[in-house]
């Protein structure tokens, strides 16, 4: 490319020279030069059954030959048969859909849901919780840097999430640096302070939006006890706990489809979008019979959602997904990848903590500096990983769910050493 387009400032490409990606197979990106570079990020965690699938391309492109457009009026085969798969594995709870373009419009959607049936404003959302980019998904994130820029939608509240490790009850073990939030059954006393504002404050709020692991916050990993006690807090007060799972489910963070399920917990709404169709763009999403009550009467109208191409995709990503059982796959790779990663790197000061779900895994680094020049360094051995945090201090492994066991070792391998040549330099 001799002129490069000029993108809105605010793009900021990874690494200093940035990859120009030509193609992909698998987990493998290849530059116009052909250097290949081993993905360990998945486009943002949404490549979930591997580059240019076959079997899924086969479906969008006998899709695209028969029909790609019609929009929600009609009915198509793709949308129906995909949300009769769908049906299947989400039970039968969650069985209203809306189909929209991307994870920004499904939570967007979802908490417009919430408030229609509660009739009341506010959404109770977390610190360090991201949304996404409209305006009601970037006034419910926490995140200073993703907010909107002239002042956000003024009826969200944030609730501080506290890092398990520094809770007694947690008893985490600095030395060993790991931390698995499934085996923490705790009183999650740090609600104490969102039972108490919602003593005042209940009369007025729709619902609770959280991810179950949250990704762009760092891979904070809060414990099976918060959410089951946050459930409880939703319940007694008769408001709708809204599941962000745009990144966390379709078997991102292992043993099951969704995150919710393997951490023991029942939304109301649920949004789903990125893995969902391996990266084309389609969001959804699933709501119980009753929290979709107050949009009965109301119009609500999306272009793009439910494309047959995108419907088509999302059906043989599932078909893939549950043949392959790759969410069982999810959890076993993540597991060797945590377990590598926390026995290698337990003598890294610099290292803080290493946590997450499946292959959803954040290594978080006392400095951001240190973090960014790693991720500069693993570019550098041919490795593609995230960066995430307030601070964009906690490294983020997110590869697509058909990674290996080799592939996982070739990480740690290429990040291990990124990140004891970057530290013997600090
Ligand atoms: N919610 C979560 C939890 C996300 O991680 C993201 C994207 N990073 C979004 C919402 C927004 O999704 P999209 O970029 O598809 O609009």
């Amino acid at each position: 490319m001799t002129t490069e387009p000029r993108l809105f400032p605010f793009v900021k490409q990874y690494y200093k020279k940035p990859l120009l990606v030509d193609r992909a197979k698998g987990c493998r990106i290849y530059d116009e030069s052909g250097n290949e570079y081993l993905d360990a990020y998945a486009g943002v965690a949404s490549v979930s059954v591997g580059h240019v699938n076959s079997r899924v391309n086969a479906r969008v492109i006998a899709q695209i030959g028969k029909v790609h457009h019609t929009t929600m009026i009609y009915r198509t085969r793709p949308m129906e048969e995909y949300l009769t798969a769908l049906q299947t594995v989400l039970g039968d709870r969650l069985t209203r859909h809306f189909f929209v373009n991307s994870g920004s419009e499904a939570v967007d959607f979802a908490c417009q849901t919430a408030r229609a049936r509660r009739n009341r404003p506010l959404i109770i959302s977390f610190s360090e919780g991201f949304h996404g980019g409209t305006y009601l998904g970037k006034s419910a994130t926490g995140l200073p840097a993703w907010q909107p820029a002239f002042g956000g939608d003024p009826n969200i509240h944030f609730h501080p999430i506290e890092p398990c490790r520094s809770c007694e009850e947690a008893k985490f073990d600095p030395r060993a640096k790991r931390f698995s939030p499934l085996s923490i059954d705790c009183s999650a006393h740090c609600l104490n302070d969102l039972e108490t504002i919602l003593h005042v404050r209940g009369g007025e709020t729709a619902a609770v939006l959280i991810e179950p692991v949250l990704g762009v916050g760092g891979i904070l990993t809060p414990s099976a006890g918060f959410f089951k006690r946050l459930t409880a807090i939703c319940r007694t007060n008769e408001i709708d706990l809204i599941c962000d799972e745009v990144q966390t489910g379709f078997g991102r963070c292992g043993g099951d489809l969704f995150a919710f399920r393997r951490i023991g917990f029942e939304p109301d709404i649920l949004c789903m979008a990125k893995g969902i169709a391996n990266g084309f763009p389609l969001g959804l999403v699933s709501a119980t019979e009753d929290a979709v009550r107050g949009m009965a009467d109301k119009l609500h109208f999306c272009t793009f959602g439910g494309n047959p191409v995108s419907c088509a995709a999302a059906d043989e990503t599932l078909k893939i997904l549950l043949e392959e059982r790759l969410a069982e796959h999810s959890a076993e790779i993540g597991e060797r990848l945590m377990k590598n990663l926390s026995d290698t790197l337990f003598d890294v000061d610099a290292v803080l903590e290493i946590r997450g779900l499946g292959l959803m895994i954040g290594i978080e680094m006392a400095d951001p500096a240190l973090a960014a020049n790693i991720h500069e360094n693993a570019y550098g051995r041919g490795l593609l990983i995230g960066l995430g945090g307030r601070r964009r201090n906690t490294l983020r492994i997110e590869p697509p769910l058909v990674f290996t066991a080799a592939d996982a070792d070739q990480t740690v391998d290429l990040l291990v050493a990124a990140i004891r040549e970057e530290t013997s330099r600090a």
